[in-house]
Parts: C-alpha cells; sequence; structure tokens
C-alpha cells in the first residue's frame, strides 16, 4: 500500500462500509479517489448485517453483489415472533412471488467481514482506487479550488478538489461542519457475535433452524438471530433499555442488566442468551435528520450523514444507497459542487425518513402489556406476502418515482 498521499479528485475519510462503496462508486464514475482510513488496518467487527433488496440493487450497481453473494445467506422468512410467550406474530415470506416480483433483488443476511472484504477487494482491483490506513484526519481546510486535508499520524496533506465524510457516527468533520455536538444515546444496548453454528445446534429453536431472520420482540428489549457465511455461523444480537443509563460512563447496559432484563422471556430466548457475545457492549445512537449534507467541497455519507437506530436494519443499506447516488451525480457533473447537491438532494428526504421512522419501528418492537396485544393483534392479521407497510424502505426513491409514473 502506497504511504505518500497523491492529490486526487475525490477524498474518501473513513473505510467502513459507506467509504469504500463511496470511492468505488466514485471510481466506476471516473474519478481518482484516495480513500484514509484511521485504523492500521481495514477490517469490520464480527458481528451480521441485514441486507434489504434496497442494499442487493446497490451492491449490483456497484459491480460486487456475486461476490458478496458467495457467503451470504438468502433468508427464506422474516419472522416476528413474541418474546414472552414464545408464539409467532407474523412473518414476511422472502421467497415468495409477491415479494420477487415487488423487490427483483434478494434480501440478504451476511457477515459484516464478507460484505467488508468484497468491497475493499473491488477497491484494491480499481485503477482509480488508492487505499491508506493508519490516517487520522484532523483538519479540513477548503477553498473555492479545492479541500486539505491534515492527519494526527503525518504532517503530509493530502489535497483533493472534493471531500466525502465516511468517518462514522462520530465523525470528526461532520462537528467542525455543522456542529451540533454528540450523537443522542437512546438508552438501548446492544451485545451481539457470530458463533460456530454447530455450538447453536441443540438449542436452536425450529424457526432459527429453518435459517428465517428471527426477530424476537420483548418489553424494552429484543433478540434478532440469523445465520451467516452460508450457515456456518449463527449471529445474534440481544438489545434491552438500561435503568442506569449516566451520561459519559459505561458504567450502564451491564451484562447483569442484560440476564435481569431477559429473564422473563420464554424458553428459547432464554436458552440463546448464554451464548449471545459478551466481549463488547455497543450502546445504540441516533441524530435527528440534518438539512444541510454539503458544506462548500466536503460532502457527508453514511453514518456521517444519517445515524439510525437499526431497528429498520437500514444504517448499511443508507449508506449503500448513499454511495450508488453519489457515483451517479458524479458520473453527470464535472463539477464537484454540482454533483454534491444532486447526491444530497436525491438522498437526503428517503434517509430522514428512514432514520425517523426507524425510532418509530423500535418502540413498537419494544412495547410491554396492552400495547405489546395491541401490536400482536394488528400485525398478526397481515398475510405474509403483504408488503406495502416495508415495501417504501427496501425501494430505492428512484424506483418508487418510475413506479408511480
Ligand atoms: C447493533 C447494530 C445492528 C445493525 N444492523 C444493521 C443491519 O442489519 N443492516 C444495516 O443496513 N445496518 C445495520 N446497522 C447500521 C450499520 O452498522 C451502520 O449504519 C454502518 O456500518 C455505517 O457505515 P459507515 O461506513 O457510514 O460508518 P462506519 O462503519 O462507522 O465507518 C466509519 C469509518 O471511518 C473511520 N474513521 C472515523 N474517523 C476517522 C477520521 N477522523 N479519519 C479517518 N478515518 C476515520 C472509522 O475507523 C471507520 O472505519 C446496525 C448497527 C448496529 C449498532
Amino acid at each position: 500500500m502506497p504511504s505518500s498521499l497523491r492529490s486526487c479528485q475525490l477524498a474518501v475519510v473513513g473505510g467502513g462500509i459507506g467509504g469504500l462503496a463511496a470511492a468505488l462508486a466514485a471510481a466506476r464514475a471516473g474519478r481518482t479517489v484516495t480513500l484514509v482510513e484511521r485504523a492500521s488496518r481495514f477490517g469490520e467487527i464480527g458481528a451480521g448485517l441485514q441486507l434489504a433488496p434496497n442494499a442487493s440493487l446497490a451492491l449490483e450497481e456497484l459491480g460486487v453483489l456475486a461476490d458478496v453473494q458467495r457467503t451470504a445467506v438468502t433468508p427464506p422468512r422474516l419472522v416476528m415472533m413474541d418474546a414472552v410467550s414464545g408464539a409467532q406474530v407474523t412473518e414476511l415470506d422472502l421467497r415468495s412471488r409477491a415479494y420477487q416480483e415487488r423487490f427483483r433483488h434478494p434480501y440478504l443476511v451476511t457477515h459484516r467481514t464478507d460484505l467488508h472484504a468484497a468491497l475493499l477487494a473491488a477497491c484494491e482491483a480499481h485503477p482509480l482506487v488508492t487505499l491508506h490506513t493508519g490516517r487520522t484526519v484532523t483538519r479540513a481546510d477548503q477553498d473555492g479550488s479545492g479541500v486539505r486535508l491534515h492527519f494526527e499520524e503525518t504532517h503530509e496533506v493530502l489535497t483533493a478538489a472534493a471531500v466525502v465524510a465516511a468517518d462514522g457516527l462520530r465523525s470528526r468533520l461532520r462537528r467542525a461542519l455543522v456542529g451540533d455536538g454528540d450523537p443522542v444515546c437512546s438508552r438501548y444496548v446492544a451485545y451481539r457475535g457470530a458463533l460456530p453454528t454447530d455450538r447453536m445446534t441443540d438449542r436452536m429453536s425450529r424457526h432459527a433452524q429453518s435459517g428465517a431472520v428471527m426477530v424476537w420482540a420483548g418489553p424494552r428489549a429484543h433478540l434478532v438471530q440469523y445465520p451467516v457465511r452460508k450457515g456456518e455461523l449463527y449471529n445474534q444480537v440481544a438489545v434491552f433499555e438500561s435503568d442506569h443509563y449516566t451520561p459519559d460512563s459505561d458504567d450502564w447496559g451491564t451484562e447483569a442488566e442484560l440476564e435481569e432484563r431477559f429473564a422473563g422471556a420464554c424458553r428459547a430466548v432464554r436458552d440463546a442468551l448464554p451464548l449471545v457475545s459478551r466481549d463488547r457492549r455497543w450502546p445504540l445512537f441516533d441524530r435527528p435528520p440534518l438539512d444541510t449534507w454539503v458544506h462548500g467541497r466536503i460532502a457527508l455519507l453514511g453514518d456521517a450523514a444519517h445515524p439510525m437506530l437499526q431497528y429498520l436494519a437500514q444504517g448499511a443499506c443508507q449508506a449503500l444507497e448513499d454511495a450508488t447516488a453519489l457515483g451517479h451525480a458524479l458520473g453527470e457533473s464535472a463539477d464537484p459542487a454540482n454533483a454534491f447537491a444532486a447526491y444530497a438532494g436525491r438522498r437526503r428526504e428517503r434517509a430522514a425518513l428512514i432514520q425517523t421512522n426507524a425510532r418509530r419501528f423500535g418502540e413498537i418492537c419494544h412495547l410491554e402489556g396492552e400495547g405489546a396485544a395491541l401490536r400482536n393483534t394488528l400485525l398478526g392479521s397481515r398475510s405474509p406476502h403483504a408488503f406495502d407497510d416495508i415495501s417504501w424502505v427496501w425501494t430505492p426513491a428512484a424506483r418508487t418515482v418510475a413506479a408511480i409514473a
């Protein structure tokens, strides 16, 4: 990997899923791209990711869908269970004709590392992309002709005609440009990880063995389960609200609270809980939608632009949509300012809607008592082939417009 920084048409800050996808999309639109990542090695965490058909479409446009599908799983169903009673609430049939006709692209579940590796390999193979690790951007200075990026580890400066800030939830560039402070903590925390499936077999419910995505919705808590890496690994995410949240402290959302919160759950959930990874806890954050994604020659992308709670499983999907929209915009206009304006114009409203609805879906998922009973009755009356409620989330805006027109 080259160590000196060459000036480029587009610099991308951050080598997560959003940054790599953006670099690839821009290179495919003919731009020279330099991506800088602060970590010493590229990588992702050891957990799963759901990729709805809007993400599959974006991956196809980026030329990496086939590579991702080599290891991803295509689950037959999305199932919501009541975590207390153990009864099924509702399900969506992801292999039905209704699904195929409406979405045309697969619903996938994958290991994050596998998706990240596919995007990284495509970037490495592209002659217009240069990748650097161990480069933490500390500052961006811009004028009418370009942007200069400064780093923690070196006095070198990277000069670019324009910059995409894909530096995640705690984006330093967003902080400098927007100044809207820290992300909002939801008081919920996640424990997650993927373990070899053979460790699960004795305890897996019949639903889990079917390869479905299982969401066990309970009072102020839920458990998500699905297979990844062609079924070799089983991903589990346990999420709950802590009663002991304190800002600026890590002393809340503990393992003891996890056990306590799930104590009233049904047998299948309680059996799965000891096998949920405890290596690390993830407090869950979002922000309200942002009106302006573009600041001069710098555009925000992915979690830096629209961090959202994970309840609709759309954060990475939206970052992938951002990337393809950016690629289209760069292909249409040589002027980065025009391209960034077109990119933000196409993406901002849709991402904002998904951000706000992710919060609402979390509230529905975590209802208790009569609220939960009403939810179960309403959702329970739906057919597994009824995609109307979720269709707008899984259908990128351009295609929705095309479908209406
Ligand atoms: C529990 C949980 C479950 C989720 N499940 C799903 C799901 O099923 N489906 C889905 O679509 N989404 C899901 N998400 C959301 C998804 O993980 C994120 O939205 C997505 O990973 C964001 O990607 P990103 O590239 O924008 O940001 P990040 O992945 O945060 O990448 C940012 C990168 O920038 C680098 N960086 C940061 N600062 C600097 C700097 N100053 N200089 C250089 N580099 C820097 C970081 O090291 C990192 O590599 C989930 C999230 C959580 C918490």
